[in-house]
């Protein structure tokens, strides 16, 4: 079944790659030790209220959608240093490349995004209905983010003293992108736990367009969301780490990254929606784990068991519980017992149980597993099943 994004969604739905958290170190150093660089980070921080101002624009224009077979036509413009979007077109679907290598990578990584989609999930672009894919490169000067605006994916230069290229990433486009696909699917409400799992979602799908662009099996694959993204001399690999939240950044200027892996580690804060950016680490992790629990390619199972649970059980309201119950059940219908017991173990190992018998049943082609399961966590009561998980952890 597909949901459609409401009105709602489309307000509050400006998703940035960079979270708060790391602008905010830097807007506390001291500029007799880092000139500038707290100045930059507090511009960074109010980039939010100025996108939004953007999107009053934007307001009542939903994306076009289109039903043509060829489905997720690229256009990459340029801002040209400037705030206005999308701004000037320079390349078309189809198009040669050019002289810019930002409107090249940009142009890539949205046909290896709708590529991985098509082929591995069946799926029509970012809202299953062939939604043309539009980035803008050069927004602004030294800008140092990316995001989604809820209809178009907007890349920064950075500052080449922190970050480098946006574009540069594909996992991060990929990233970008899915929070598209989330929006007009689960529509994941960005805040606390299912905020996380929203950015859980764009992390996984993230990581797997890149290793299926680059044919990785889960052990070979690096498993970070933004790897090459800081500029040389910042002391990190990434932005993030799925195979070890928490690892993937430390250094003076932008802080340690505060990733847990394991439900002992959640963090409770009111700071960037409830810390979605952070407790996004423990279902990363889990996802890690079921991926090398199955083994061989990453997508092939484990994201096939993902995504399942993101297009037809996740509600808007699901906690991490409510989606550790969904992917051990869709494990099951796929994969039968022992699909759902890698699931369920690799949960576990994060510190959220799966009990009863979710998943037992066999391989069926179900248009919604999860809710027919005998003895699965109910998803009518999510209230509930964050009981069960509070007297589990
Ligand atoms: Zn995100």
């Amino acid at each position: 079944m597909r949901r459609h994004a409401r009105t709602a969604d489309r307000e509050d739905s400006v998703r940035a790659i960079v979270p708060p958290h790391v602008f905010a170190h830097m807007a506390r150093l001291s500029d007799d030790s880092w000139p500038g660089l707290a100045e930059r980070a507090r511009e960074s921080l109010a980039f939010a209220r100025e996108v939004r101002a953007e999107r009053c624009a934007l307001r009542g224009v939903a994306p076009l959608r289109t039903t043509t077979p060829a489905g997720g036509r690229r256009t990459v413009y340029d801002a040209q240093h400037g705030m206005s979007l999308p701004g000037r077109p320079v390349r078309r679907e189809g198009d040669p490349a050019t002289a810019d290598v930002s409107v090249n990578e940009a142009y890539d990584a949205l046909g290896a995004t709708a590529h991985y989609f098509k082929k591995v999930h069946a799926r029509n672009s970012i809202d299953g209905r062939g939604l043309p894919l539009d980035a803008t490169v050069h927004y602004r000067r030294s800008f140092n983010n990316a995001f989604w605006n809820g209809r178009q994916m907007v890349f920064g230069d950075g500052d080449g003293e922190i970050f480098g290229r946006f574009t540069q990433s594909l996992d991060i486009i990929g990233h970008e992108l899915t929070h598209g696909v989330t929006q007009y699917e689960a529509g994941l409400e960005y805040e606390g736990q299912s905020g996380a799992l929203n950015e859980h979602m764009s992390d996984v799908f993230g990581s797997l367009v890149k290793q299926y662009a680059l044919g990785q099996t889960a052990r070979k694959a690096d498993w970070l969301i933004g790897a090459g993204l800081w500029a040389p001399g910042v002391q990190g690999i990434a932005l993030r780490s799925m195979r070890a939240p928490g690892t993937a950044y430390d250094d003076p200027r932008i802080g340690r990254d505060p990733q847990p892996a394991h439900m002992d580690g959640y963090v409770d804060t009111a700071d960037d929606n409830g810390g979605v950016h952070i407790n996004s680490g423990i279902p990363n992790h889990a996802f890690y784990l079921a991926a090398i629990g199955f083994g061989g390619r990453a997508w092939v199972k484990a994201g096939k068991v993902w995504y399942l649970a993101l297009t037809q059980t996740l509600r808007r309201d699901a906690d991490f519980m409510v989606a550790a119950a969904a992917t051990v059940d869709a494990a099951g219908t796929q994969f039968g017992t022992k699909g759902a017991s890698i699931v369920r173990a690799a949960w576990k190992l994060v510190g959220i149980e799966v009990k009863g018998s979710a998943g037992r049943q066999r391989k069926a082609r179900r248009p919604k597993p999860a809710a027919r399961a005998k003895g699965a966590v109910k998803r009518a009561d999510p209230r509930g099943a964050e009981r069960r998980h509070r007297r589990a952890s």
